[in-house]
């Protein structure tokens, strides 16, 4: 299965901030849109990604000021992307050898959307239980 037809079935939508935004801006994001990370953005281009861990992290910190601070300070800014062509089984690979669980699917330097750890483990099981159908279909018919 392609990453472009995951995305086709749970949409191009891509929540991002700006480096400047706030941590407790981010934070309330992150609860309003039920989501796990966003993409940071600059003029277009991505600069970043923050997720859930990188607000714990800046919590623990134990700055009393951390919810008032830019993004840019806690952000990933080596972003590991996926492409629309690539196939499910190779992003989950991606993930798991990076430890992370977001990848921005980027084409031709443009966002096109974003799949998490659980939208492609989802698919990854319908595709299985696909599969073991197509098998017992096909005993129970030879
Ligand atoms: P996650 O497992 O996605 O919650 O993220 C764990 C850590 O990896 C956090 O520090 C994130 O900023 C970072 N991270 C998450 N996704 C990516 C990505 N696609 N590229 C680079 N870093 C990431």
């Amino acid at each position: 299965m392609l990453i472009s037809q995951i995305l086709r079935a749970k949409g191009d939508t891509v929540f991002t901030v700006a480096p400047t935004d706030t941590v407790g801006r981010v934070a309330e994001l992150l609860h309003s849109k039920r989501i796990g990370a966003l993409v940071v953005t600059e003029a277009d281009r991505v600069v970043g990604i923050v997720s859930e861990r990188d607000i714990v992290r800046a919590v623990a910190g134990g700055d009393v000021k951390v919810t008032s601070r830019p993004v840019s300070a806690y952000m990933t800014a080596n972003v590991v992307f996926a492409e629309p062509g690539e196939t499910l089984d190779s992003l989950l690979s991606r993930m798991t050898d990076r430890r992370i669980r977001h990848l921005p699917v980027c084409q031709a330097g443009r966002l096109v959307g974003i799949v998490s750890i659980g939208d492609l483990v989802k698919w990854k099981i319908s595709e299985v239980e696909a599969e073991a159908d197509g098998l017992k279909a096909y005993i129970a018919g030879s």
